[in-house]
């Protein structure tokens, strides 16, 4: 047999030894990869993903998280929360969300967003969590709890507070930097609370009276139209705008309008004002004026562009220019 010269064995050997670290390392990689944990395997989130259902949870949710977290809201502002149902893309933001809040209380009551809800384990209802800590904060009309309790700005504010004490939990490296911002964002709703509690008390109590198209202004009546609130605020629709009116409610309406002596009626942004219309016309056929405010209020939704505080206050603009002249 014939003998390999010396320099193809060298070659030969050093090929051997670099295909032997080859699979060293291959095989190190591979036990590193299959041993390793979360930190290895994951590219770890910086930021907590944080969803919100509805776009005024949003906004104390970007307020308070600041640049420490990410906020995205599911429900667009043009959409009605209550009937709200999943559509293509929902899902996304569901499973990258680190934390989910919601309203609850019954708001978010389409099938697909309750189901849901119900079973997911980092949702928090935050109407209910306050509603069990302090019963007496709700509403009920017919034994439903009202679900609108950011018309409230005292009430918000506690919902302002329940989510920071739930984000520090979730991340408590940025604790002081939540609280820091929290403080300054409930100082910011006591004083709008105070400024709106002015501004409805300007309105004389004879005109003092607020006609919507849903019953979405219970706990705004109750905070600033006075103990007797109860009586001031109507509405055809029920707690969902559904777009229809009975003809009992109708007669209702009417009837309290006439004995009130109520002139202005006020449709919702986002809201068909049909029912509206159809007040209009049964009253002016029974020889009442009434008018229908040029300014729609914001009810279930935020202004385009706008936040929380700036449509709270629009509404009292809005109550205040209609009704106390
Ligand atoms: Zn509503």
């Amino acid at each position: 047999m014939q003998k390999l010269p010396d320099r193809y064995i060298l070659l030969y050997m050093i090929l051997l030894a670099r295909l032997k670290l080859l699979f060293i390392f291959l095989v190190t990689l591979f036990f590193l990869n299959g041993c390793a944990t979360e930190p290895y395997l994951e590219v770890k989130k910086e930021k907590l993903s944080i969803l919100s259902t509805t776009i005024m949870i949003g906004d104390i949710v970007s307020y308070i998280g600041g640049d420490k977290i990410e906020s995205n809201v599911l429900i667009s502002r043009e959409l009605d929360p209550h009937s709200y149902e999943f559509v293509k893309g929902d899902d996304e933001k569901l499973l990258d969300a680190d934390l989910i809040f919601y309203n609850g209380l019954g708001l978010e009551h389409g099938g697909s967003v309750r189901r849901f809800l119900k079973k997911s384990l980092n949702s928090y209802a935050l109407g209910d969590e306050l509603s069990t800590r302090n019963p007496a904060l709700l509403i009920y009309l017919d034994n439903v709890p009202d679900p609108h309790i950011w018309m409230d700005v005292s009430i918000w504010q506690k919902v302002a507070e329940l989510i920071t004490e739930i984000l520090i939990k979730k991340d408590p490296l940025h604790s002081a930097y939540f609280l820091e911002r929290s403080v300054d964002l409930q100082k910011k709703y006591a004083q709008l609370h105070q400024v709106v509690h002015k501004k409805i008390t300007e309105i004389p109590l004879k005109k003092r009276y607020l006609v919507t198209s849903h019953d979405a202004f219970n706990y705004f009546a109750r905070a600033y139209f006075g103990s007797d609130w109860q009586k001031r605020v109507l509405a055809p629709e029920g707690l969902a705008p559904d777009g229809q009116i009975s003809l009992q409610g109708l007669r209702l309406i009417i009837n309290q309008m006439k004995e009130h002596n109520i002139q202005v009626v006020f449709p919702e942004a986002y809201v068909s004002p049909d029912p509206l219309r159809k007040i209009q016309e049964s009253a002016e056929f029974e020889g009442l004026v009434v008018k229908i405010s040029r300014d729609s209020l914001y009810s279930d939704s935020l202004p385009e562009g706008g936040d929380y505080q700036g449509m709270i206050l629009y509404n009292a603009g809005v109550i205040h220019d209609n009704l106390a002249r």
